[in-house]
C-alpha cells in the first residue's frame, strides 16, 4: 500500500496496477488523467529538449559571430595603420616637395618663388593696413674674382657662409632669399627705411667680417645693397627696380656700402 510520504506520481502508479481497484468508479477517470499527464509531461520534455539545443545553437552561433567580427575589426585596424602610415608617408612628401621646390639647394635660403610669394603677401598687407614695408638687394662684390681666384667650388662655400650670416642678423619676421646667382633679396615687413637701413648695415658689417679659411689663406668678401620702401602706388616689381637701381648707385659709389632708393618721385 502506498503512502502519503512517498511522492505523487509514484502513489499514482501504484494505485494504476493494484488490480483490486479496477472496479472502482475512479480508476478509469485516474487512469485516463494519468495517461494524458504522462502525455503532457514528455511533451513538456521534447519542447524543452528542442529549446536546450535552440539555445545552444544561438551560442554558438554567437560565438562565431562575434570571433569573425573581432577578426573583422582586428583587419581594420591593420588597414587604418597602413592608411594613417601612407597619409603620413605623404603628408611627409608633400613637406619635402614643398620645401625643395620652395628652397635653394646650395644656401638652404628660400628661393625666387617663396620670395616672390611673400612679397606678394606683405605688398598686399602693406597696401591694405597701409604698413611701411622694406625691400632690399644686396649683391656680392666681384664675386666673379673669388670664383676665378680660388675656383668655383669655393665660390659655393662662400655662397652658403654669406647666407649664414645674413639670415644670423635679419629679424624673425623678415625673410631673405637667393633671388639668383650672388643676388639676395631681402623682406623687411612693418618696416620704414630708416630702421630697415639700421638692420642691413648689420647684415653688410656681418659678411665684411666673415673669414673663410683655405688651407694658411684666408679670403672675406664684402657686399652692396640697395634698399627702397614700398610707396602706396607702387607694386613690389616697382621696389624692387627701385632696390636694384640704389645697388647700382652702391656699386658705382665704390661697393661694400648701402644705398638708398629715393622714397618719393620727386626725391
Ligand atoms: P660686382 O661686384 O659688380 O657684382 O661683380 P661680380 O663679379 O660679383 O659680378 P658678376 O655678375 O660679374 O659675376 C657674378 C659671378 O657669380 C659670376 C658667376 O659665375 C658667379 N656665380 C653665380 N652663381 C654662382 C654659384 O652658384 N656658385 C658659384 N661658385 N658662383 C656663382
Ligand atoms: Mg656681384
Ligand atoms: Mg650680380
Amino acid at each position: 500500500m502506498s503512502t502519503a510520504d512517498e511522492p505523487l506520481e509514484e502513489r499514482i502508479e501504484q494505485l494504476l496496477i493494484n488490480e483490486e481497484l479496477r472496479d472502482e468508479p475512479l480508476y478509469q477517470p485516474l487512469e485516463e488523467l494519468w495517461g494524458a499527464y504522462k502525455d503532457l509531461a514528455r511533451r513538456i520534455e521534447r519542447i524543452s529538449r528542442i529549446s536546450d539545443a535552440y539555445q545552444s545553437l544561438t551560442k554558438e552561433n554567437e560565438t562565431h559571430l562575434i570571433k569573425r567580427l573581432d577578426k573583422q575589426l582586428r583587419q581594420l585596424n591593420k588597414v587604418a595603420r597602413i592608411s594613417d602610415h601612407y597619409q603620413k608617408m605623404m603628408h611627409d612628401l608633400n613637406l619635402a616637395l614643398r620645401e625643395a621646390s620652395t628652397h635653394d639647394p646650395l644656401t638652404g635660403l628660400g628661393n625666387r618663388r617663396l620670395l616672390l610669394e611673400r612679397l606678394k603677401e606683405e605688398t598686399d598687407r602693406s597696401r591694405r593696413y597701409a604698413r611701411p614695408l622694406s625691400i632690399a638687394m644686396l649683391d656680392i662684390d666681384h664675386f666673379k674674382r673669388v670664383n676665378d681666384a680660388h675656383g668655383h667650388e669655393l665660390g659655393d662655400h662662400v655662397l652658403m657662409e654669406v647666407s649664414r650670416a645674413m639670415d644670423a642678423q635679419i629679424r624673425d619676421q623678415d625673410l631673405c632669399g637667393r633671388w639668383g646667382g650672388e643676388e639676395f633679396l631681402i623682406i623687411l615687413p612693418e618696416t620704414r627705411m630708416d630702421v630697415a637701413c639700421l638692420v642691413l648695415d648689420r647684415v653688410r658689417g656681418a659678411i665684411e667680417s666673415l673669414k673663410m679659411r683655405i688651407g694658411d689663406e684666408s679670403i672675406s668678401v664684402t657686399a652692396s645693397i640697395g634698399v627702397a620702401e614700398q610707396r602706396a602706388d607702387d607694386n613690389y616689381s616697382d621696389t624692387i627696380n627701385h632696390a636694384d637701381w640704389a645697388l647700382l648707385t652702391a656699386k658705382r659709389s665704390g661697393r661694400n656700402q648701402l644705398s638708398r632708393a629715393a622714397q618719393t618721385d620727386a626725391d
